[in-house]
């Protein structure tokens, strides 16, 4: 009896799990089915809500934001636009008012128009929900590579997803998986930094905290994530935002793709394509990278969307199309589902609807697209609830969530040079605080903060600590001084600093017993991001050389999108402390490991160069390092960075022992087991990113010096030893031939963890 029980309450859960599939796939070829060809393409538009905003242009909407009645209702029923994005004037909104906005977009789109479809609204929550007053706003990607715990990820991506969806919203172009090779690209930050390995890792958790670890895009707590920028964004020849890239197919493949494939088999639903050119093509108009690569090798079924205008801009920036309308045409042809229109979407529309009358674009094309659309915005359970309210999120920036943007920040922060154990300082000394970064909410989040560049955050980020702040809460006020010394011109240009009292701040430093320089860079992102200099500002170097004169201990503080070269004043400082961007929460979780509070662990996720002329990531050729055979002269170009990719500091001391493998030859499909036990020789518990990295002895192809393979982070307290197991496959250690082939060659390959070594045979 209790068997039958369990078999009919089976059968009905069976049914029940199975049946919204189902039904979204029926559902589909039956609205699509019953769509005009202007419907489905207006499906294929996506406009910025500016559009829609009283206001004297597109582009400007008056504030407090409302809606226009008649341009809503053009883009809605006349076009059928089916997608919405961005904020209004660049702006943080709180919930309620995304809800009463998206409530009057949602009510023209199933009331108004003739199928009824809802508008997919998609936002970029980059690092939390960006747009959102209030919102929990975690440290920024790169930052999160660095804590070398995955959980990192999740955790934010679950909470942006949580807060977003408070707001009304269902989709978010996040997470960034561009690969981080190239410190002087703008947009580093939003990445996972340079090893492919780790950024398909952190972004496999990213897709899971968005979407849900099983299927349940649709639950009212999970989003739609978008995977960007398909393909090779992030290192362009010049090292400036949108400006060509060149970059062999097989080295796309070996570094740039697999974070893309793991996040895609991982279950992703969109992907945005990258705005620039590679190798001299358009990635919007590249049928090979965006349907033979991204739809029929790796199977992707969701939905292809361009970038910002990256459609018009095949016309009027790379003129490879000698109108709108050819522009059109080159990129649905080429795999675009949907075009970020955003501002001229009448064109657009006008544009597809010709295209396929006159066979320039299959019709076939569009349904292709528009399925995808629909599917998504089914399976996003917007047909029965277009708009989720922002009452039914109780936990909206609840403490645990909070807990969770610090922790992140803590796990992160790299310690990378610690003379005569400066650090961490004691609780009765009198520090100066200085620097342009000390007092700054913007320079602790940067771009994608509140607004699109992040220069609004004083405004919105108030009750939460800077640096200054955060050591002013932990040993009080008395003992803490503060002269900026260099500020930055927040009216000026981009990068603009001026001095600051920097006599001032030399005079406060003679009374101090240490000085905390925080430096680095202020907000930025995309092309207001561009840089013809990698190293440091001459004014911030300055205040470090004049403080310096004072003999006093000095500590930087590195807050920076980027690597900024220090090499000139590194040696300086008796300690240097590295918080990449790291949120709100990141003031606290600095005092806390400066004093000692915290233990750091973060471990740089990339190389940090020394010099802006030598740029390498710290999986190069052996090439590129002197080595005694290959002559005794000094080169300057030798392999130099500042400080390597994995490096971090603790105040507690691990050491590694017993590095073992299962067996050390192996062939085939075998894996080989490997272990290592690691000991906290010091006298603080302390966290501890244990990497492992191979090295193929000899290939066909000069091979990597090293690549990380697998990584995991654990605690342990004094006295502790714990046994880390990893395992191995043949196709871990594999290279993209100059075929376009993954092969492992038979041969030797080194194992190392920490300072040991051994050697496995692959044959
Ligand atoms: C950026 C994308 C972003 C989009 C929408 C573009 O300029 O490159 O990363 O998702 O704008 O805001």
């Amino acid at each position: 009896m209790k068997k039958t029980i369990y078999v009919i309450i089976s059968f009905f859960c069976l049914s029940f799990y199975a049946y919204p599939q189902i039904a979204s796939e029926k559902n589909v070829e039956k609205l699509l089915s019953a769509m005009t060809l202007e419907e489905k393409v207006g499906q294929m538009a996506q406009i910025t809500l500016d559009v829609l905003g009283n206001g004297a242009d597109v582009y400007t909407s008056a504030i407090p934001f409302q809606i226009n009645r008649q341009r809503l209702h053009q883009a809605l029923v006349e076009f059928h636009v089916g997608s919405v994005l961005n904020t209004t004037n660049n702006y943080a909104l709180p919930p309620q008012q995304w809800n009463v906005i998206i409530g009057e977009i949602q009510k023209t789109s199933t009331q108004e128009t003739r199928m009824k479809i809802p508008v997919i609204y998609g936002v970029d929550g980059i690092h939390g929900a960006t747009y959102v007053t209030g919102a929990t706003l975690f440290p920024q990607q790169i930052t999160l590579a660095a804590s070398f715990n995955a959980k990192n990820a999740y955790n934010m991506a679950k909470v942006t997803a949580y807060e977003t969806r408070a707001c009304g919203i269902p989709w978010n172009f996040s997470p960034v998986l561009d690969l981080g090779a190239d410190p002087r690209f703008s947009r580093q930050y939003e990445g996972f930094g340079e090893d492919p390995y780790l950024a398909s890792v952190m972004g496999v958790e990213m897709v899971k905290g968005y979407e849900g670890i099983t299927d349940s895009v649709g639950h009212k707590t999970k989003l739609a994530c978008s995977l960007k920028h398909f393909l090779g964004y992030s290192v362009p020849f010049s090292g400036k935002d949108r400006t060509p890239a060149y970059i062999p197919p097989y080295i796309l493949r070996e570094y740039h793709l697999p974070a893309f494939k793991a996040a895609i088999e991982a279950g992703a639903e969109t992907v945005m394509i990258n705005s620039g050119i590679i190798n001299n093509i358009p990635v919007h108009t590249s049928h090979d990278i965006i349907t033979k690569l991204l739809k029929e090798e790796l199977k992707f079924e969701g939905v292809v969307v361009s970038d910002w205008m990256d459609i018009v801009n095949l016309h009027t920036r790379d003129r490879v199309a000698k109108t709108n309308k050819e522009a059109v045409k080159l990129a649905v042809n080429a795999g675009i589902d949907m075009s970020m229109v955003p501002y001229d979407y009448q064109n657009f529309c006008r544009d597809l609807v010709a295209l396929v009358k006159e066979g320039e674009v299959s019709e076939n094309r569009v349904n292709d697209a528009v399925r995808r659309i629909l599917k998504l915005k089914i399976k996003l359970g917007l047909l029965e609830t277009p708009l989720t309210k922002h009452e039914d999120y109780p936990d909206f920036t609840s403490k645990a969530y909070q807990q969770m943007a610090y922790s992140a920040a803590a796990e992160a922060i790299t310690l990378l040079k610690n003379q005569n154990n400066i650090l961490p300082l004691k609780k009765d000394m009198k520090i100066l605080v200085t620097g342009p970064n000390a007092h700054s909410m913007r320079a602790l989040n940067g771009g994608w903060t509140y607004s699109w560049q992040g220069e609004k955050a004083e405004k919105f980020a108030t009750g939460y600590n800077t640096f200054l702040k955060a050591i002013q809460n932990k040993i009080g006020k008395k003992n803490v001084s503060h002269i900026p010394g260099v500020s930055y011109i927040e009216t000026g240009k981009y990068f603009e600093e001026k001095e600051n009292r920097m006599a001032e701040a030399v005079a406060a430093a003679k009374t101090a017993d240490a000085v905390v320089v925080c430096i680095g860079e202020n907000s930025y992102t995309e092309k207001p991001g561009d840089l013809n200099d990698l190293t440091l500002s001459a004014l911030q170097i300055k205040l470090v050389e004049e403080l310096s004169k004072t003999k006093k201990p000095i500590i930087l503080v590195l807050n920076e999108g980027r690597p900024r070269c220090i090499s000139r004043v590194e040696p300086l400082s008796k300690g240097v402390i590295m918080t990449y961007l790291p949120g709100n929460y990141g003031g606290d979780a600095l005092a806390d490991i400066l004093f000692g509070d915290v233990n750091p662990s973060g471990k740089l996720p990339y190389n940090y160069p020394a010099y802006p002329n030598s740029i390498v990531t710290y999986y190069h050729k052996h090439s590129e390092e002197q080595k005694p055979a290959q002559g005794a002269y000094n080169y300057e170009s030798d392999y130099n960075p500042q400080y390597e990719f994995g490096f971090g500091l603790s105040y507690t001391h691990f050491e590694y022992r017993n590095l073992k493998v299962s067996k050390s030859i192996f062939s085939g499909n075998e894996a080989v087991q490997v272990s290592i036990d690691v000991s906290n020789t010091g006298k603080r518990a302390g966290k501890e990113a244990v990497l492992l990295y191979t090295a193929d002895l000899y290939a066909s192809m000069p091979p990597d010096v090293k690549r990380l393979r697998r990584f995991e982070k654990i605690e342990l307290n004094p006295g502790e030893t714990r046994t880390v197991q990893f395992t191995l496959t043949a196709a871990d250690l594999a290279f993209v031939n100059t075929e376009n082939k993954w092969i492992t060659e038979p041969g030797e390959f080194e194992i190392k963890i920490g300072n040991q070594k051994t050697i496995i045979t692959y044959q």
